[in-house]
Order: structure tokens, then sequence, then C-alpha cells
């Protein structure tokens, strides 16, 4: 428990948000593609991309539909990072100590 003040949010207004996420929605279901693909196409910076999926992974759920992560792997040695839990690119593999990662990619999955 802790009483210290939450820290504002910055005021972005909320219907932009939701323009950003549908438009984000639709890339989506065109097919995977990596996060600065997205970002590409809608017109957004990585980081917000990824921090548009999270929020979309949670709604998609309550749709019957999934978000489908394909995972990052090492084009060093083939090995897939397939726990890994976040989003970003991972920047080292932890068996070859390469830096030359492939970025996840993301779709959606609809499970009907
Ligand atoms: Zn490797």
């Amino acid at each position: 428990m802790s009483d210290a003040p939450r820290p504002k949010e910055p005021p972005v207004p909320p219907q932009r948000v939701e323009t950003a996420r549908q438009s984000l929605l639709e890339e989506l279901r065109r097919g995977a593609a990596t996060a600065r693909a997205l970002g590409v196409a809608v017109g957004m910076r990585e980081k917000e991309v990824l921090a548009h999926l999270e929020h979309i992974e949670r709604s998609l759920s309550a749709r019957g539909e999934k978000l489908q992560v394909v995972p990052a792997a090492c084009l060093g040695c083939g090995y897939v990072f397939e726990d890994r839990r976040a989003f970003a690119r991972p920047s080292r593999c932890p068996r070859c100590r390469g830096e030359r990662i492939e970025a996840p990619r993301f779709g959606i999955h609809n499970t009907d």
C-alpha cells in the first residue's frame, strides 16, 4: 500500500487514441508485421505501437480474437524467443550473444 500520488496521464484526447488503435487493428488484420512496419503503416512510433499492442491483446479476447505473436528469432543461430512475453525486440541472443535479432511480428488470429 502506498500513498504516493499517481503520475498524471498526458492529456491525449481519448478519441484520438481510439482512432489510432482502430487503424492499428486494421493493419494487424492484414497479416503479421513487425511493430516498426506497423508504425510506418499507421504513422506511429514503434514504441507507441508496442504500447497499443499490450492494450489490444487484452481487449481482443473479449471478442473471441487473439493477438498472434510470431516470436523474435536470432539470425545468427536460429534461437527462437518463444517464452518472451515482452513485445519489444530483444537486443541480444542468450545462446550465441549475437545482436542480429529478427523482430517479433504481430497479427490478429480469429479463433472462430
Ligand atoms: Zn543466437
